[in-house]
């Protein structure tokens, strides 16, 4: 009895009790979540929302659920601590906006592929009768490979269109 009751007082506290300068007991409610390993992890946590509310917190909730509720209590701290103004709303509405903007894009684009798709319907059927004078086997091989080149040089400039506009905002 004694034995482990040395063994478990001689263990290194977890991160919060190290930095509430408490003995971390067995049943440390924090233990499992703030090893200490992560001092800064926990040291956000209590800055933002105090140990005593993240006690009480974790206490209410069964145990299943305390993990996530430690990262989900451990990503607003970091933002907070972060952005004291907004915390995780400016990650949120900052993606939110880069999610309108892409849309935006890709409507764009589809439009634009829309646009060629018809362009080049409109193109082969002129080939094939220009071509139909020519001395050619068949008109079929002719338009295959002018299509594929077409639709590769519509990638790469779709592509580097896309890549800088995801730099400039
Ligand atoms: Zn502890």
């Amino acid at each position: 009895m004694k034995e482990s009751g040395r063994k478990q007082g001689a263990t290194s506290p977890c991160a919060a009790c190290k930095l509430l300068r408490r003995r971390c007991a067995t049943d440390c409610v924090f233990a499992p979540y703030f090893p200490a390993d992560e001092p800064q992890k926990f040291a956000n946590v209590h800055k933002v929302f105090g140990a005593s509310n993240v006690n009480k917190m974790l206490q209410e909730l069964p145990v299943h659920q305390r993990g996530d509720a430690v990262s989900s209590m451990v990503y607003e701290a970091n933002a907070r601590v972060r952005d004291p103004v907004y915390g995780c709303v400016g990650a949120i509405s900052s993606l939110q906006q880069q999610v309108d903007v892409l849309q935006t894009q890709l409507a764009l684009a589809q439009a634009e592929v829309i646009h060629m798709r018809m362009r080049q319907a409109a193109s082969t059927s002129n080939l094939t009768v220009g071509s139909s004078d020519c001395t050619s086997p068949s008109p079929n091989k002719l338009v295959i490979p002018h299509s594929k080149s077409f639709f590769a040089l519509d990638m790469v400039v779709d592509q580097t269109s896309f890549g800088e506009s995801l730099w400039s905002c």
